[in-house]
Formats: structure tokens, sequence, C-alpha cells
């Protein structure tokens, strides 16, 4: 049977994003419908940002703790791995979203529990796990977050190996004596400090010829010297050719020759939009595409759809995505309210502006590595004359002061045009923390010579901040 209901907007995905995008419409006085086919919250809080988390802030905590002097022999032993999963489990709330479906109905949206698929110009069904559907018409706006799911590719016996995703990484409830991780971006960094620092011996495969292939290139040198310490086996330019289970263990060929041998093997080799099954077809968009919007995040050619977070592929991150979904939410508020859009103002309430200049993102391993804004390639790239200023955080006062031998770089990217930053990376222990401030300075456009006068506390590592400005202007 077929039900029918109308509000003011309809949200496809319950993640982060399709929450906070509920939540700024509800603040905007609009109905609005959410459309859930899991769990209320989304991959982030029980399969990627929330448990991976929680598997690393031990990790990350003692190898600080052996950096520093008095301390160090105190955490010498092996991490708690079954203390560890247990707080992992905590965290992710034992995969139930009873507390985030609670929100929702604190903040007054109507959860619908199944697959959402567009029907048509501002229609949607909704097919609950018994096979009913309900119809859900909205006046203003259909949102599409519905996020992403793990690519994997095409390879000779990978459905019969049934290999880890970042799901299975971040939820596993036992530590695999060895496992095989392909991919050198970040879910693949962060899983093998994780799981490596756990108990397994890791193999990380990678094809490219180093880690973390977006971020500076001395994020992923130092990060894979700290992994290779750590004993992992961290081989690059090697690609999988095929993978097969015997008796147990998984065999992956490699392209070089020969194999690797392992328990386990986790294929974090990219992510693909869930808009395949999303009716796109009803509306002359192509299935499975990511979906292309403007900075007020509506889908390019349409008035009334809306995608929003992971699924239009600006940035893959939560933070950047909620910041999406703000700015959504309030454009479409404006629009149903008839006030006109601050379009001519990039920094004005209905532009994403940000998700082009200023994208922070922290890659939780040990060392950190985190990043603001564009890289000296991209800024190079975006052809900007810039230059690039490079300063070791081993000589900042208060880098020694946090860890013995504390190893670490700082980059950041002046356009020497208007004398402003483009972008900056940190690479060493506690820089996820660090970041922030760059990020200020990047979409705050903040003049070099105003920088100067941005006096960082005496002995903290914010005291990068003084010897990149003074390394920049030769003093
Ligand atoms: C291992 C890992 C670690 C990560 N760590 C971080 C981190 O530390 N920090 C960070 O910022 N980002 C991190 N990310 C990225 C982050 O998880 C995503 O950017 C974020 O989850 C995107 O949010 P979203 O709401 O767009 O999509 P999702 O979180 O994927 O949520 C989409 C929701 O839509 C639902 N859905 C899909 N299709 C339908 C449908 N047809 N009908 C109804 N519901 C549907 C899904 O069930 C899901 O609940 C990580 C990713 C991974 C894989």
């Amino acid at each position: 049977m077929t039900d029918s209901k109308t509000y003011d907007v309809v949200v496809l995905g319950a993640g982060p994003v399709g929450e906070n995008v509920a939540d700024r419409a509800r603040a905007g006085g609009l109905s609005v419908a959410i459309v859930e086919s899991e769990l209320v919250g989304g991959e982030c809080s029980y399969w990627a940002c929330m448990p991976s988390k929680a598997l690393l802030r031990p990790v990350i905590a003692r190898a600080d703790a052996r950096k520093v002097p008095g301390l160090r022999q105190t955490v010498q032993g092996d991490l708690d791995a079954a203390a560890v999963l247990a707080h992992r489990d905590d965290y992710t709330s034992h995969w139930k979203d009873d507390g985030q479906v609670g929100w929702l109905e604190s903040i007054g949206v109507d959860l619908y529990r199944g697959h959402g698929r567009i029907a048509g110009t501002r229609q949607v069904t909704v097919t609950g796990s018994d096979g009913t559907e309900q119809t859900l018409g909205a006046r203003h706006a259909v949102v599409v977050c519905t996020g992403t799911r793990a690519a994997l590719p095409e390879l000779p016996g990978l459905a019969d190996v049934k290999p880890w995703t970042s799901r299975e990484a971040t939820s596993a409830d036992r530590v695999p004596a060895r496992l095989a991780v392909v991919g050198g971006g970040v879910v693949a960094v962060e899983m093998a400090t994780a799981w490596q620092a756990l108990g397994s011996q890791v193999t990380l495969l990678v094809r490219g010829d180093g880690l973390l292939p977006r971020m500076e290139p001395f994020a992923g040198e130092l990060v894979a010297k700290a992994l290779t310490e750590a004993g992992a086996d961290v081989r690059t330019n090697v690609s999988v050719t095929e993978v097969r289970r015997e008796n147990g263990t998984v065999k992956a060929t490699l392209s070089e020759g020969g194999t690797v041998e392992a328990d386990e093997i986790l294929f974090a080799t990219g992510r693909a939009p869930r808009t395949d099954d999303l009716g796109l077809e009803t509306i002359g968009l192509e299935p499975g595409s990511w979906l292309s919007v403007d900075d007020s995040l509506r889908v390019e050619g349409s008035s009334w759809l809306y995608a929003v977070g992971d699924a239009n592929h600006r940035a893959l991150l939560t933070h950047q995505g909620k910041y999406q979904a703000r700015i959504a939410g309030a454009a479409i508020t404006a629009r149903a309210q008839g006030v006109p859009l601050l379009e001519t103002d990039p920094w004005g309430a209905h532009s994403a502006t940000a998700d082009h200049d200023a994208v922070p993102q922290v890659v939780f391993t040990d060392p950190e590595a985190a990043s603001a804004g564009l890289t000296l390639a991209e800024a190079e790239s975006a052809g900007k004359r810039v230059r690039a200023v490079d300063y070791d955080m081993a000589n900042v006062a208060g880098s020694g002061l946090y860890a013995d031998g504390y190893e670490g770089r700082a980059r950041m990217i002046v356009d020497l045009d208007r004398e402003v930053l483009l972008g900056v990376t940190f690479v060493g222990p506690a820089v996820g923390e660090l970041i922030h401030s760059a990020t200020v300075a990047i979409a705050g456009q903040v003049p070099i010579d105003r920088l100067w006068h941005a006096v960082p506390a005496y002995p903290t590592i914010s005291e990068v901040w003084l010897r990149l400005l003074e390394t920049y202007r030769g003093a």
C-alpha cells in the first residue's frame, strides 16, 4: 500500500550531513522528513570517523607518552587490545542509533526508515524493510546526503576472499595476526597504524611511490618512516593483481612478482557514491554518478535538488560536509522564504566557498599529519605565483618540551601576489590541534604582515608560526 505525505524538505540519508541539513532547515522554520536505510548517524558514527579515532587514540597517546622522559618507562608494554576494542564499541554506541533518533525527535524531524529513491520532480518513495512503500512530496527541496561506500577494484578472486573494507577495519572484534592493507591514502595509513599497534603484523601495499599522495610529499615520508619503525612492512610501487584464500590464509599476488600472505586483507582503495539506486534516472541524471553542485549546494541545472556531503565529491570529510549542510540549510530556507540569496558574496551565508580554498584535514597517525588549503603542487597547477616556506619542527621550543626527539616538519604556501597564505601543512606529534590556526589564517585571508602580530605563546608547538614567518621574511 502506498501512503503519501508532503514536507517542505525531504532529506535522503541521515549521516552527519543529512542530520545537519535537517537541523538547519528546521531552525529556519521548515518541516522536514529524513530517510535512512541503515543507522541514523551514518558511516561516520559507526564505520568511519568515530570507531577509527577510538582505535587510534590509545595508539597516539602511547606513542606520545613514550617520548616523555620519566613517563617513557611506564608505557613500554603492549596495548590492551580487548580494552581498546571495547572502548571502540562504546564509542559507536554498540552500533545502535537510539541516541541520534531521540535527537531527531527533539528537533521535530520525522524519520522514515527504509531505502529512499527519487521518483520524479520533488517526489521520493521510501521502501521499508517489509516492502511497504511511502511517498513523500517536497514543497521546496530534496537533499541527497547518501554518502559513499568503499570502492573495490576488479580483481580475480576478490569476492571469494571476503576482503575487509573500511567497515570491517573499523568494526572487527579480534586482531588478525597478519593484515595486508592495500592503498596509501588516509584510510589505509590510519588503519595500518591502528592494527599494527594492536598486534597485527601489517603489510602495506601502495601502488604509488609514496603515502598520502594528496598531501605535501614529506607527510607521507614521515608517516611511512614511523610505520616502518613500528614494525609494519611498507611497500611502494606495488599492485595486487590477484587474491585468493587457501586454508584460511589470504594470498595476494603482486605485479612485481611474489605474493604476500595474511589472515585478512583490507582494501582501502577509494570511495564510490551511493547514488546507483537512488532513482536519478527519473530526473535525467546518471545513476552511480557524483552529483555536481553550485556553491549553494544545489545540483547543477535543478531548482529543487541539492547534494550535500560526500555525495557531491567536493571534500569527503565530515566537518566539511557539515559546513556544507549549514550553507545548504540557509540557502533552502532563504529560497523558501523568497529572500534573495547572497550569491554575490563568496563568503556569505549561502556559499560554500571554503570547499575550494580552506579545507582542513587531520590524519590521525603517529606522527599526525594535518593540512589546510592547497599544497605547493596544487597552488602551482592553479597558476598561482607562490613560495613554499619550510621549517623543521624539531627546532621549535614547544616541540622539544612536548616530546623528546620530536620529529616533524611544517610548510606554508605564500601567495606572492597577495601576501596571504594559500596552504599550510604540519606533520608531527599533536599537530592535529594546531591546524585550525592555519584554517583561520587561510579562510580569513590574513595578510602576512598582520600574522606577524599574532604572537604564539611560549613554549608551545604553535611557535612554529613565528619560525615560518621569520623564515619567509629572511629574519
Ligand atoms: C575509515 C574512515 C575514517 C574516516 N575518518 C574521518 C575523520 O576522522 N574525519 C572526517 O572528517 N572524515 C572522516 N571520514 C570521512 C567521513 O566518514 C565522511 O566524510 C562522512 O561520513 C560523510 O558524511 P555523509 O553524511 O555525507 O555520508 P555518510 O556518513 O556515508 O551517511 C550517509 C547515510 O545515508 C544513508 N543512505 C544511503 N543511501 C540511502 C538511501 N537510498 N536511502 C536512505 N538512506 C540512505 C546511509 O545508510 C548513511 O547512513 C572517514 C571515512 C572513513 C571510511
